[in-house]
């Protein structure tokens, strides 16, 4: 396992727009493998290339356990993700499938479809410590690349719907601060660590 150096926001590598994956090689599969790895340990539920400083059209999401663990639906206590997103609003979808969560690895992501709004705390592994409020689509649509270049198209609602906009809003050089409404807030206790 190998853990990548997460950017923190300041660094100008978070600004940049990131460049398609023409094709897999081993750089690439290995930079995806840390991105998995680095994503777990930081308790993260999605991380994009650029914030361990590669500017690649790739992201990768899991939010499996933040859905399985999320305990009574609509509860109050609404702790930020300590990632790329976070955790409001993610009433349980009942009809969901078991492995809705994750993990996902998606190359060249392109949003085809959204629909209807949702908002919630959202946080950033390349912003520890904090979250903000911040209004996605309730669903979205996804058509991307997966590590074998397989094309793959990729359904999300609630957590995971705001998880895939995160994510790509990185590879646009965007951090969710740029639509955050209202302030941002401390979330220092113990949703960090989990
Ligand atoms: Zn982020």
């Amino acid at each position: 396992m190998a853990l990548r150096n997460i950017r923190i926001y300041g660094d100008e590598i978070l600004k940049k727009k990131c460049r398609p994956v023409q094709m897999m090689t081993p750089r690439t599969k290995l930079l995806i493998r840390d991105m998995l790895d680095t994503m777990y340990d930081a308790n993260g539920v999605g991380l994009a290339a650029p914030q361990v400083g590669i500017l690649k059209r790739i992201v990768v999401i899991d939010v499996s356990e933040a859905e399985d663990d999320s305990g009574s639906e609509g509860a109050a206590e609404n702790t930020a993700e300590n990632m790329d997103t976070a955790a409001n609003a993610d009433k349980k979808e009942s009809g969901a499938p078991a492995n809705q969560g994750g993990p996902y690895v998606l190359i060249n992501p392109e949003i085809l479809e959204t629909a209807g709004e949702q908002t919630g705390q959202e946080g950033c592994l390349s912003l520890p410590g904090q979250a903000g409020n911040v209004t996605r689509p309730e669903y979205v649509k996804v058509k991307a690349l997966d590590e074998n270049m397989n094309e793959i198209i990729v359904e999300g609602r609630g957590l995971l719907a705001r998880a895939i906009c995160h994510e790509c809003d990185h590879l646009e050089g965007i951090m969710y601060v740029e639509k955050v409404e209202g302030d941002l807030f401390d979330v220092t206790d113990e949703a960090e660590e989990e």
